[in-house]
């Protein structure tokens, strides 16, 4: 038995061997295990859950295929996809959880983020993130008809080309007190997020507790994954 977590996967249309290369790992590598997190941005933009694009249907389609043969699916929201909502889930069979979800990984208390909000550095990211992830703004927007939501997202994509790119250069990293910060406030030793582009494994302390940060990497050349078990926790890649 096994868990698994993915993250920063930027599923669009224009990219169909990435859509590819995540349906294969959902018949290979994530048949059969417990759990399936993924840690957001897993969609490169997401106007709304009406949205009748073909790709989609097709993802959630998969994703159900997984959870009806007993792999329970967790979503989460990034940066690009924080529209997502309950009937996109319910149709994938996944369950949506809460940035700052902390989870019992076989023993180990671990909290679950998809990263942006430690990105503290960037001020002109933290306040575009303020703005988007309010309510009200979230309300207006979805009220809008898909087509003048389809054209707001493509406008937002060229107004800020570094803001769009993939490339980890062009993504802050965290903020090291951040770190240490939420990883005190949720009493845990172990973090695992995405966002940044930037895999690795970090060791750290907190509360005078060795600690460890693992950060997923984005799917591009190659794909990434955390699995873990009762015996170990790996960060894999692969070549797509
Ligand atoms: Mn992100």
């Amino acid at each position: 038995m096994s868990t698994l977590f993915i993250s920063d996967l930027h599923l669009h249309e224009t990219r169909p061997q990435i859509t590819r290369a995540f349906f294969h790992f959902l018949h290979t590598q994530a048949l059969g295990a417990e759990q399936l997190y993924i840690l957001g941005d897993f969609f490169d933009a997401w106007i709304g859950d009406d949205d009748d694009n073909a790709l989609n249907a097709e993802i959630a389609t998969e994703l159900k295929k997984l959870s009806s043969a007993g792999t329970q699916i967790f979503l989460m929201h990034g940066n690009r996809d924080f529209l997502l909502g309950e009937k996109f889930a319910a149709q994938a069979g996944a369950q949506l959880i809460a940035e700052g979800t902390v989870i019992d990984l076989y023993g180990c208390p671990t909290l679950l983020l998809h990263g942006d909000n430690l990105c503290t550095d960037d001020k002109d990211y933290i306040a575009f993130r303020q703005q988007v992830r309010s309510p009200q703004w979230q309300q207006q927007i979805l009220a809008q008809p898909l087509a003048a939501r389809r054209a707001l997202a493509a406008q937002l994509r060229e107004k800020s080309q570094a803001m769009n790119s993939l490339k980890a250069e062009d993504i802050m990293d965290v903020s090291q007190a951040d770190v240490i910060r939420v990883m005190q406030n949720a009493e845990v030793t172990r973090l695992i997020h995405g966002h940044t582009h930037r895999p690795a494994r970090h060791t750290l302390e907190v509360n005078l507790k060795s600690a460890e940060r693992i950060v997923l990497g984005d799917w591009h050349d190659l794909g990434w994954v955390i699995v873990a078990d009762r015996d170990k926790t790996e960060l894999i890649s692969w070549s797509l």
